[in-house]
């Protein structure tokens, strides 16, 4: 018997990939689509999130949406980037290849966007061309022809707006369409290289049996793509196709042709014959865009509006996180206190209270810096202004070797480097990518700041410090940090990870109005990411750490600062004085060393038990800790805290890479233990040669 032709496709659901340029409203319409039926998870081997969705059709099938990497073209210049490619190749083993694709462009760059959507065309699967921001094509001065889209390219074209869910219904009724057409889509490919295509299509077809039409994209992509990204869990082509295209590359030399050139242009051609078609562009002077683009890239105007920007989201990053920072930390100790007043006393409470809480504590402190600072930079971004400040950046970025995209991460890591380094994934350059990371924790985060404010506190004998000299010396050591990290940015550049100069290709994308619900999201999504990854290793530490220092048990009776002395912590100090006596510290600063790993502020509340301050002590309670530190003495008499080690300490924690949490995300961003271990050795070598010429230089002119 004959099978049925419509019930076998109808028992199947279809796998959609979604595919679009960056900030072309994919996450919109793909939240849209699946609503909270996400699963996220990283593709293997690589730090790219993979998002796959459930989208319902109109009779109940569902269907799996895989959202891709935002990608200007296939020829990828980036991990996310060169995900997206392997996976429409069908070159994942982990995520199979999907059957359609839903293309999505952002209207108001309608031209600039069908080079990518030329080169999807290409792979000959079946596709739903989805035209987003229409709302924005008035005010833009476009006009549409989304019809004549339609029937030039011989496949579904839906007009939406993602962010009202305008279109959706049509959308989703077309991807349910068993009998979805295969675009007319053709373009010759010219004379001189149309030979070697079809060579390597044929071999690309042989070696992994993939459809005819794909082969041949995926030939034109290895004539076109000629540093193509490499990323872990994606095959490689076999050596027969490498070796076809290296012998026509050889002859293509000789013979003087510019092969990518040719085809590049050839597509480029076709594409802007199409566009001339469909985009009908009213002469109404220049757009809302371009005017505001005239001031915020002006030169003189551009820096200013930056400038106070920034200002103003510093600003707020700390005044707003204040109050919920002292809730949270108040929060924090009464329910140490209510653990304290609940259990007996023992081992297993201290263990609680002041490992566990404590130390989980620490760290949801800075959640609400985290969430502001992510909103601004959702804001930023979403607004599309972003884009600007990096464009502006450039050129002093430039100076050190990085680009103008490395702004925001190292911007960021003013407040803490984990949300910094995590954003260093817009950076396009592998190279560029891990200097930044490399750098971005010599900017003063502001777990230094409890430090320097208590140094500053022991520094100054008077209660009265002019506020001047505060503020002189707080900038005097952002001032040190920032230049540690343009400093080493250069150096890295010059050497260990020397690199073209970068080259800037940018995109200015169209204002929009801020999705607030989208900004929240992403919000909400870093923040687990952050609690997540810095939470569990905060948490272990400080457990580690109260056990390090709370056994062996010293006598019954001993003080605390007796049963610190002789504990392991104690030991270690005692360990490392030899160490850092050249530096001017003790074995009691050290412990504080050691345990502000855990995070800096730690070294403040270690402080306090070391130097036998009551307990209970909190960072913000520093009075009766000053007090106790100029109390100090070395065995022969000696003032510890001396003004010069006071300032020593703080040159310490500007440079040394004092924190678990980024040690633990530069080793998932990087993927390998090998540079975090690096970052470690470098920036603490800098801080602790720094700090002893200061220190002896201090030393000889009798600070
Ligand atoms: P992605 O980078 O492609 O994932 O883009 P997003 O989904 O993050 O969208 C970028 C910005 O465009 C966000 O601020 C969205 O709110 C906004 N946006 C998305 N779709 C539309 C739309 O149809 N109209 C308008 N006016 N804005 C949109």
């Amino acid at each position: 018997m004959a099978p049925s032709l419509t019930s076998a496709p109808q028992s199947r659901s279809f796998v959609y990939a979604l595919v679009g340029n960056p900030n072309c409203g994919k996450s919109t319409l793909f939240n849209a689509l699946t609503g909270l039926k996400q699963k996220v998870g990283n593709y293997p081997g690589v730090t790219v999130e993979k998002k796959i969705g459930t989208v319902y059709s109109q009779h109940g099938t569902a269907m799996s949406v895989i959202d891709l990497p935002g990608s200007y073209s296939l020829a990828s210049r980036s991990p996310d980037e060169a995900v997206t490619r392997d996976v429409l190749l069908g070159r994942r083993p982990d995520t199979p290849a999907p059957d359609r694709i839903l293309c999505v462009v952002d209207a108001t760059s309608l031209e600039r966007s069908l080079y990518l959507v030329h080169q999807i065309l290409d792979l000959g699967r079946p596709m739903i061309l989805i035209v987003n921001m229409m709302d924005l094509t008035f005010q833009n001065g476009l006009q549409i022809d989304i019809e004549l889209l339609k029937q030039t390219l011989g496949i579904p074209v839906i007009a939406t707006e993602a962010t009202k869910g305008k279109g959706l219904i049509e959308l989703k009724l077309a991807m349910s369409r068993l009998d979805l057409p295969l675009s007319k889509h053709a373009w010759s490919i010219p004379q001189e290289i149309s030979s070697a295509v079809a060579q390597l299509q044929a071999s690309l077809t042989a070696d992994s049996q993939k459809l005819y039409l794909t082969a041949r994209a995926e030939a034109l992509l290895l004539l076109t793509d000629q540093a193509p990204v490499h990323v872990e869990g994606s095959k490689a082509i076999h050596p027969r196709t490498a070796e076809i295209l290296s012998s026509w590359q050889k002859r293509w030399e000789q013979e003087g042709v510019d092969w990518a050139a040719v085809l590049i242009q050839s597509r480029y051609d076709a594409i802007s014959k199409l566009s001339a078609k469909v985009i009908n562009e009213s002469e109404t002077g220049p757009s809302l865009t371009d005017r505001i683009d005239y001031v915020v890239t002006h030169p003189v105007w551009g820096w200013l509006v930056l400038g106070i920007s920034m200002v103003l989201i510093f600003l707020s990053i700390f005044s707003l996180a204040e109050y919920p920072m002292n809730w949270i930390d108040s929060h924090v100790t009464l329910l140490g206190n209510w653990v304290k007043g609940s259990l007996n006393p023992g081992d297993l409470r201290d263990l609680i209270t002041d490992g566990a809480i404590a130390g989980v504590g620490s760290v949801l402190v800075f959640l609400p810096q985290i969430l502001i600072l992510f909103f601004f930079i959702g804001l930023l971004e979403s607004t599309g202004y972003m884009a600007r400040a990096a464009f502006i950046m450039d050129r002093l970025m430039n100076r050190v070797g990085l680009n103008g995209r490395s702004f925001i991460p190292m911007l960021s890591s003013y407040a803490c480097a984990i949300p910094g380094i995590m954003s260093t994934r817009t950076i396009e350059d592998e190279k560029d990518r891990l200097i930044t990371i490399l750098v971005a924790p010599l900017m003063s985060c502001s777990a230094r700041l409890p430090v320097y404010l208590l140094m500053m506190a022991a520094l100054v004998p008077s209660d009265r410090v002019p506020l001047f000299t505060k503020a002189t010396l707080m900038v005097l050591m952002y001032t040190l940090g920032t230049a540690g990290a343009f400093g080493f940015a250069w150096l890295f550049k010059k050497t260990l990870l020397k690199g073209s100069q970068p080259k800037m290709i940018m995109e200015l994308p169209p204002y929009h109005l801020p999705h607030l619900k989208q900004i929240l999201f992403q919000m909400i999504e870093r923040a687990w990411i952050f609690l997540r990854n810095a939470g569990s290793v905060i948490l272990t530490i400080s457990i580690v750490l109260w056990f390090l220092s709370a056994f062996p048990k010293a006598h019954d009776g001993a003080s605390a600062q007796e049963q610190l002395s002789q504990s392991f912590a104690g030991r270690t100090g005692h360990l490392l004085e030899p160490i850092i006596k050249p530096i001017g510290f003790d074995w009691r600063i050290g412990i504080g060393l050691i345990s502000s790993f855990a995070a800096r502020e730690v070294f403040v509340s270690s402080t306090a038990v070391v130097f036998s301050v009551n307990n209970n002590t909190t960072h913000a309670q520093t009075t009766p800790l000053r007090l106790a530190l100029r109390d100090a003495h070395w065995p022969d008499g000696r003032m510890l805290f001396t003004p010069l080690v006071c300032l020593c300490l703080m040159i310490y924690y500007v440079f040394a890479m004092q924190c678990m949490s980024t040690v633990a995300v530069v080793r998932r961003e990087t993927n390998s233990w090998k540079w975090p271990l690096f970052q470690i050795a470098y920036m603490t070598g800098t801080a602790w040669i720094i700090t002893f010429l200061v220190y002896q230089v201090g030393t000889l002119f009798g600070f």
